[in-house]
């Protein structure tokens, strides 16, 4: 039986109020209790203790947003013109490599994004990694199966064909639509219909956004170019999040990614709806599509996680890092909040939250020891996210 105690300085269960000299009590990889050193050494007595000095102990960071099976292409797109033609370099640089050779850049990135403190992460898949012990042994994934199809009457067969795949690669896995500007609004719906949790890219580009309000851009002119326009289709004529809104795509089980072009109407059908938004900030930077509102999703009381997006549209997938540029980015944001988003709301989001994202009574006892050389002055949520640590051990 694996029984121990971890003290540090301070102890940020997330799901309640920092604790200073406070513990946690494990046994066999679950939580026992969450409280100060002496409650715990007196209810505890037998059990070994590893004490932390100058450290402050966090749930393990949950990235509610990647695809491990682009991390081949990482630093591989370059001088495109709009998030259109990204997209379509992406799928040039994809139609040519051969899907065996995917794994192993992603077994490097996934353990890259397991070493800087990631337990779990929604994981998008177009099929090549749906088996679901490809990285178990580094962290834990929610696999997305992600479809796409324009054509509104292929809808039907092409989800099919993706249920009878899924169910024999692993039945686990949630079957999700890519984005507006590829998929119908009749398959999206199905998907929304079924699918639990369910993540969607959305409100990404401007492109996105013209191509729903007025049909034209240059997202028609590709897929034009692709042999997928549809003569008949007549663009809904909405925002982004209206349209998906009413296919049924907003609700406290759903996840939607990027989130760049919003308005107030939208944030307002966002924050009725419960839904979270997953923040890729560094992913935006890197496409060009521009940066989302963090501060005001905040101020709309919107739940908002992180994610690192894929190595085709980032430098990294240091979780650390991504943390680092949105604290940098938004000046105001409460660090408490910012490593919410990183835990607790991931988790949420990911319909993990019986697990991880918290240190809590019966939940998964994975966490992050962030240490430093020097006592810690600060308030404990900014020494992390502010990188003013020296060194992060994993359990
Ligand atoms: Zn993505």
């Amino acid at each position: 039986m694996q029984r121990k105690i971890y003290l540090a300085d301070w102890i940020l269960p997330v799901s309640s109020s920092p604790i200073p000299f406070g513990g946690i009590a494990v046994e066999n990889g679950r939580i026992l209790q969450v409280a100060d050193k002496t409650t715990l050494l007196k209810k505890f007595p037998h059990f070994p203790i590893q004490n932390f000095s100058n450290a402050v102990l966090a749930p393990s960071w949950v990235n509610a947003h990647c695809h491990l099976e682009l991390s081949a292409f990482a630093g591989m797109i370059s001088g495109f013109d709009d998030f259109p033609d990204w997209i379509r370099q992406l799928l040039a640089l994809r139609s040519r490599i051969n899907p065996q050779d995917l794994l192993k850049p992603a077994r490097r990135a996934a353990k890259e994004l397991a070493a800087s403190g990631c337990v779990l992460t929604g994981d998008i898949t177009n099929g090549d990694f749906l088996a679901a012990d490809l990285f178990s042994d580094l962290l834990e994934r929610v696999v997305f199966y992600e479809i796409l199809g324009f054509d509104a009457s292929r809808a039907g067969s092409i989800l099919m064909e993706a249920q009878a795949r899924r169910d024999v690669e692993n039945p686990a896995a949630q079957i999700i639509p890519h984005a507006p500007y590829s998929t119908s609004a009749t398959l999206i719906q199905k998907l929304a219909n079924t699918s639990s949790p369910f993540s969607m890219h959305l409100a990404e580009s401007i492109e996105e956004s013209e191509l729903l309000l007025k049909g034209s851009g240059s997202f028609k002119e590709f897929l034009k170019e692709r042999g997928v326009w549809d003569a008949q289709w007549r663009p809904p004529g909405k925002s982004p999040v209206a349209f998906v809104r009413d296919l049924n795509c907003l609700g406290n089980d759903k996840l939607l990614v990027h989130g760049v072009q919003v308005n107030q109407q939208d944030m307002t059908l966002l924050k009725k709806s419960g839904i979270s938004v997953c923040v890729c900030a560094r992913s935006n930077e890197q496409t060009g599509v521009g940066e989302m509102p963090v501060m005001e999703y905040l101020a709309n009381g919107i739940p908002l996680c992180v994610g690192t997006d894929s190595l085709a549209g980032n430098i990294d997938l240091d979780m650390n890092n991504e943390i680092y540029y949105i604290y940098n980015k938004n000046s105001q944001i409460e660090p408490a909040e910012l490593i919410r988003m990183t835990t607790l709301n991931g988790a949420e989001a990911l319909g993990q939250s019986t697990n991880y994202g918290a240190l809590k009574a019966g939940l998964k006892s994975r966490f992050n020891v962030f240490s430093a050389n020097r006592k810690i002055k600060e308030e404990p949520e900014r020494f992390i996210v502010s990188k003013s640590w020296s060194s992060l051990q994993c359990f």
